[in-house]
């Protein structure tokens, strides 16, 4: 499929124009950055990782009934979606305080939280994606009005709750994740889409049994064996075979796997 003319590049992903009006084509790149792009590396196979998991993890929660942007995967690095307006607000959804929320408030880590939390941060690179209340996201035109902050925390929650099951079914914890949404007019009225990507890059994934990280804090953290941290949770969720290596991504059906084994 041809692509137009680039948009935009971030730190993990390119969008071009796509090949109709309203479409985009979203690649997904190896570069891995953290810290503000203060740490940076290529993760050979990253893109490939995380084009086909966050295709599984939108395509399943589309079914569940949530508009996202993903119409479709296009090959090993990229996928056609819908042109959206990006609402320049990350929405931070915490079931296990970890990361900056301990860093912050000085909670332990591993608290387990008696309900998810939300949390808001104005994308913006150079002043470092700041954490920002509820009323700054209003005042500031972020977000429009309460109902359409009510409508995307709904949204947050029933996203927690799906990944939360799909992913303890395979064993893994899902301790925090970030979301972006967008805006596009669809038949005349304004929709809310999930949009950006869910991945181990945008996750917190532990082991069940043995709380083994299974994301990007591989890379933050230099624990190392990040490619393969990402490809097990390919492979739990039944998205790569087990005998599949990076080079040779085959489909396959989500299947749940004996916890007691891992
Ligand atoms: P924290 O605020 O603890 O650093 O991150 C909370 C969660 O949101 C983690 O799962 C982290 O991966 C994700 N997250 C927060 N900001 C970003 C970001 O700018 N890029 C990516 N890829 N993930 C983010």
């Amino acid at each position: 499929m041809n692509k137009g003319k680039k948009l935009y590049e971030g730190k993990a992903k390119i969008i071009y124009e796509g090949p109709e009006k309203g479409t985009a084509i979203q690649h997904f790149k190896d570069e891995a950055t953290a810290f503000n792009n203060q740490k940076k590396s290529t993760v050979e196979g990253k893109g490939v990782l995380n084009n086909r998991i966050s295709e599984h993890i939108l395509n399943n929660l589309n079914q569940i009934g949530i508009q996202t942007h993903l119409i479709k995967r296009l090959n090993m690095r990229e996928q056609l979606v819908s042109l959206v307006e990006i609402i320049p607000v990350e929405f931070i959804v915490r079931n296990i305080a970890t990361g900056s929320l301990t860093k912050r408030l000085g909670i332990p880590d591993g608290t387990i939280l008696s309900k998810p939390l939300i949390e808001y941060s104005y994308k913006n690179d150079e002043l470092g994606d700041p954490l920002v209340a509820k009323e700054h996201l209003i005042e500031f035109k972020w977000i429009k009005n309460d109902i359409e902050l009510n409508f995307i925390n709904n949204l947050c929650l029933r996203i927690n709750d799906f990944m939360q099951g799909m992913f303890r079914g395979v064993g893994i914890k899902l301790v925090d994740f970030k979301l972006e949404f967008g805006k596009k007019n669809i038949g005349g009225k304004d929709t809310i889409l999930l949009a950006d990507e869910i991945s181990p890059d945008t996750c917190r994934l532990w082991d069940v049994s043995s709380e083994k990280k299974l994301d990007k804090d591989r890379f933050r953290k230099d624990l190392g064996n990040i490619i393969q941290a990402y490809q097990e949770v390919a492979r739990r969720l039944g998205i790569i075979h087990e005998e599949a290596n990076i080079s040779e991504v085959k489909f396959g059906k989500p299947k749940a796997v004996n916890i007691k084994n891992k």
